[in-house]
Parts: C-alpha cells; structure tokens; sequence
C-alpha cells in the first residue's frame, strides 16, 4: 500500500513552499478565484515561470464535449478565469487557450457552451481551435503527430477533470494532451490502443504545470454524465506522478493504468508516490449531499451511513464502491458503512471510512482516505 505523506501547511516556522516535481500540492474547496492565487503563492510560480513577461503561455483546459462543467466532463472556466487574472496580474499577457474537443464534437461550440467565449471576450484572449490547425510528426516508432501551435507554446498549463474513462479507467493530465492532435491522429490512437500513443505523446508534447479539475469530476466516462463532487484542485509539474495520484483518488493503482506505466519507462515522468511530497493546503469542508445526483450515485449511496461527510471523503467512498461495482462485489458488502464528521467520538456497530469514524468496530484512517485505500480495504474486510 502507498502510504502518502501528507503535509499541511503551514509548516512551522516556514509557511512558504517551493513547487518541485516531486511535489503535488491539494487545496480542498470549490471557489477557484482564491484557491489558484493560494496554490501559486505557496508554490512559488512566478519564480518557475521566470521573469520573461512576454513568453507564449498556453491554457489547455478539458473541453471534449460540449457540456458544462458541473456535469463531470470539462474544465471549470472560473479556473481558467483564476489562473489568467494572476498571471495578467503580475505582466505575462501572451496567454491562448488551445483545445481540440473529440472527434465528431465542435470546439468552438464547446468553447461557447462551457463559458470560454466570454473569458476571451473579457480577458482579451485567443481561443485556439486545433481542428484547424496544421501538424507534424515527431519521433519515430511510433511517430505522432501533434498540432503546431501546441507545439510552438513556451510554457504550458495542462488543466484536466478528475474522471474515470471506459477504456482506460482513468483520464486525467497525460491523456488530456489528447486534444493536442488532429482529428486523424485521434481515431489512429484509438487503432493503436491507446496507452502507447498517448505516453508517447507526452515524450513530445511537455506540461510544465498541470492543474486538475478536482471540483466536478466524473465516476465512470469521459464525456461526463455522472458527476462526482470531489471539492479539490490538484497542482504539479510531473504529469506522470499527478496521475499516478489521480489514479488512487479514483479508487485505481497506477499499474491498473498501462499509459502511465509506459510514460514512466520512457521517462516522461515518475510514478513513485513514496518519494512525492504531497502537501494539503487546507482542509475539506462538510459537503453537499452528492448522493442524489444522478441514478448512478443514488443507487451505490445506498451502501453508506453518511452524517456530515466531507465531500471529497464522500466522493472517494462513491468513486470505491463504483471500482467494486465494475469487479462485480458490491453486492457482497454485508455490514454498514459509516462515514462523516457525524461519527466523531461515537461507538458504531459496522466498518467506518475515515479518521472520524474510529469508534467503528473497524475502520480506515485517512482524512480523507483515498478510492483506491477504501477499495483495498472494503475488499479485505468487508466481502
Ligand atoms: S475523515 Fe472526517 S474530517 Fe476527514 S475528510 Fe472524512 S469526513 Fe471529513
């Protein structure tokens, strides 16, 4: 099991944190405009960026489809919205947004419908369709082909949606360099399975910074359609350890994910979260109830006794249960499941999830614990 060393700031005596690629800095909330500011200053952006206020900065959100966020597939505009203000704020204003939405889909419809119109219109910004654009190969065995204005960006900030994916379980920062290849390209990708292309990619194609979406992701597709509220954003530079993360919030391992592990092997990255630094910025608040959402997560919010939960704990109890669906063990839980803030020093009679609930007959720290802990340990204790 991966044991996460988690740090909260502020540290003592030092309430400051340089950003490294080691790192991945979590800050809990869903108000973007002051949780981007947070996540800079103590990451110290401006000083990796560098002092060149003239540098081409790209915006890669998540834009698939044409759908609103909160319906798990896109990209949150109000952080798009945070992360140009600051950046404008301190003098860098070469800024685009570049996307390509899936095949069969309309960029520039999904930029109107997910509100990145008025961010252009407002912040004086270019949205770049890459359907339009040109593109060359690179590499060779296998050779991919990548559109030319993502290639031409000086630095770029890779902003994915926490989402599971049908094929390949896990979407997030590797697989949303996707967008960055024409239409062709995409459908050769999926001729070719997936996994290599897309590490392959990323050998090419680099994020120097990777913000997730971990506000509104989704339990199971790309396109969105189950949305899971996890109330957080996630911040790195190793697009590899970010999603090796990311994996584990959805109740996967990074070895259940073979892009990732190719991505490693070709040395886009590292996937070892023992040697991560993984600091909290801050604590999850007592959530919305995400159980009546959608068919989905009403019928797995029927295995939990939930009183005052977080949300982001919440969610990795539903983003677990939805994992032992998908292996066919659900119906095998036989005792209660009690999770939330509710629970604190009480005796309860069944398993608890979550450090609040450790008068549980049994339970499973972690504050909040991951997916892929609640998996391993729902599978052991419980089925
Ligand atoms: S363990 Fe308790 S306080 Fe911690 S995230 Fe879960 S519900 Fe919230």
């Amino acid at each position: 099991m991966v044991s996460d060393k988690i740090t909260r700031l502020p540290f003592e005596g030092n309430d400051v944190y340089m950003i490294d690629r080691n790192n991945i800095m979590i800050i809990y909330g869903d108000n973007p405009s002051t949780m981007i500011p947070e996540l800079f200053e103590k990451g110290h952006i401006l000083e990796y960026i560098g002092g060149d206020k003239d540098i081409l900065i790209g915006i890669k959100p998540n834009l698939v489809v044409e759908k609103p966020s909160h319906l798990g597939a896109t990209t949150d505009p109000r952080i798009v919205i945070a992360i140009i203000e600051y950046l404008k704020a301190y003098g860098y204003h070469n800024i685009i947004i570049l996307e390509s939405s899936w095949v069969g889909a309309d960029t520039k419809k999904a930029y109107k419908v997910c509100g990145y119109e008025d961010i252009a219109n407002k912040y004086d910004i270019s949205l770049i369709d890459l359907k339009d654009d040109i593109y060359a190969g690179y590499g060779n065995n296998p050779t991919i082909n990548i559109c030319n204005k993502a290639m031409e960006v000086d630095f770029l900030i890779n902003i994915p949606v926490l989402k599971a994916h049908c094929q390949t379980k896990l979407t997030c920062a590797l697989k949303n360099l996707k967008g960055c290849v024409p239409d062709v390209e995409k459908r050769r990708f999926h001729t070719m399975g997936l996994h290599e292309p897309i590490a392959w990619l990323n050998k090419y194609l680099k994020s120097d910074l990777v913000i997730v979406d971990g506000i509104w992701g989704d339990l199971t597709f790309e396109e969105g359609g189950t949305p899971v509220f996890m109330n957080r954003i996630i911040m790195g530079r190793d697009p590899v350890l970010i999603d090796s993360y990311a994996a584990r919030l959805i109740g996967y391992s990074k070895d259940d994910i073979r892009y990732i592990c190719i991505a490693e092997e070709i040395g886009v990255g590292s996937t070892d979260l023992s040697r991560a630094d993984i600091i909290e910025l801050n604590h999850g608040e007592v959530g919305i109830d995400i159980g009546q959402r959608n068919a989905k997560l009403e019928y797995l919010s029927k295995y939990i006794n939930a009183k005052d939960a977080c949300s982001a704990c919440y969610g990795s109890l539903i983003h677990a249960l939805e994992r032992i669906r998908e292996k066919g063990f659900l119906d095998n839980i036989d005792k209660n499941v009690y999770i939330g803030q509710g629970y604190k020093g009480k005796d309860i009679e069944g398993i608890g999830i979550g450090s609040c609930t450790r008068g549980a007959n049994i339970y499973l720290k972690g504050c909040p614990p991951s997916a892929k802990d609640i998996v391993d340990f729902l599978m052991k204790y419980n089925i």
